[in-house]
């Protein structure tokens, strides 16, 4: 029996799929392919090989394979494609575990940037001032090299990805020295491919033409992805059998320092003045984000919390630092005959009257 990678933690509504990414069954030949190229690519000895944890399959828009197609049909048998791994700089949690799949909008998140809309050759190389063979999009077979160039957040995550792109590489001019004044290939050539033994230590390949590569595939690798136990265990159905679900109401804005790492690598409690959460639980409810010692509301200063789990989302902390939304799910001491509203906050005066029971963590 295979294991479903894409299936770890296996989430209550988690679904494979997504509108730009497709997961890849280990079982699937794309994903032995892909899975060979990565480790006959590893050659970087002094850098431990990789476990695969998550493929993906990019879902390029039809205006965007067309265009790669058209391109590809003026080499006629000798397009030369060829699947060549990219690194780039990562912004966002995707990826993190196999349930999140959001692609972000983050500007400087080139990861997402090239899934959403392919390489730009006018973006390459901003990162890197140096560029070998000029200005070009850079790929290369060997995926240790690529892996060089992922820039993630080893705060967030211990996962890295690379892309898997298809390159028409056609007639290509190898180079062991620096051309750096390139801007496209020389007469008689497509591409350039930067040979080991002058300049470098491990191939690279560089394409001047936007429509010569699209990404294929994303690669998540590296050490295993955290899946929160409680997230999994708390399915959404669950909390309707708890007095209340109480949110803080600090750390809405993302801008600010919002919320720690908690539960993302361990279930450490931090003591960031600005957490909302880890305050909370702290205190019970004594404290809140920035020392406040109180929520202020339609009812003035007091806590407020919510029966409705959808109500109590609107406050969950988001944050690009972890992938999860954070609620506080408590227990609340209410005068009897008292109806706790569906619809609207329910207010205690003192923090004496509630108490924190769950942390949920979870995944929109
Ligand atoms: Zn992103
Ligand atoms: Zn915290």
């Amino acid at each position: 029996m295979s294991t479903d990678s894409c299936a770890f933690g296996k989430p209550a509504n988690f679904s494979a799929t997504s509108k730009q990414l497709v997961c890849v069954d280990p079982s699937d030949k794309a994903y032995a392919k892909v899975e060979e190229l990565f480790q006959k690519g590893w050659k970087h000895r002094e850098k431990e090989k990789p476990v695969i944890h998550t493929l993906y399959e990019v879902i390029c828009s039809q205006r965007s394979l067309d265009s790669y197609a058209e391109h590809k049909f003026q080499y006629r048998k000798r397009a030369n494609e060829q699947l060549l791994f990219h690194g780039t700089s990562q912004a966002c949690s995707f990826g993190m575990s196999p349930s999140n799949m959001a692609l972000c909008h983050i500007p400087s998140c080139s990861l997402c940037s090239i899934v959403w809309n392919s390489f730009d050759v006018q973006k390459c190389g901003t990162r890197h001032h140096f560029q070998r063979f000029g200005r070009g999009i850079y790929v290369t077979s060997c995926s240790s090299k690529a892996d060089d160039y992922f820039l993630g957040n080893p705060s967030i995550s211990h996962s890295r990805v690379l892309l898997v792109n298809r390159v028409i590489v056609g007639k290509a001019a190898k180079y062991r020295f620096n051309a750096t004044t390139l801007i496209k290939p020389p007469r008689g050539y497509n591409s350039v491919i930067g040979i080991p033994g002058g300049d470098l230590s491990y191939e690279e390949t560089v394409v001047y033409h936007n429509d010569a590569i699209r990404p294929a595939y994303v690669v998540i690798y590296g050490k295993a992805p955290t899946v929160i136990p409680s997230m999994e265990a708390m399915p959404a159905t669950v909390m309707e059998g708890l007095s209340c679900i109480q949110n803080t109401m600090t750390s809405q804005s993302s801008e600010t320092q919002c919320i720690c790492n908690l539960g993302v690598n361990q279930a450490v409690l931090c003591d960031l003045k600005s957490c909302g959460i880890c305050n909370v639980v702290k205190s019970s409810f004594k404290t809140f984000a920035f020392g406040e010692h109180a929520n202020n509301g339609r009812f003035g200063e007091g806590v407020y919390s919510y029966r409705n789990p959808q109500l109590a989302d609107k406050f969950a902390t988001s944050c690009t630092s972890s992938p999860y939304r954070v609620t506080i799910a408590c227990d609340v001491v209410v005068e009897n005959m008292v109806e706790v509203p569906e619809s609207e906050s329910l207010f205690v005066a003192t923090a004496d009257a509630i108490i924190p029971a769950y942390v949920i963590m979870y995944s929109a």
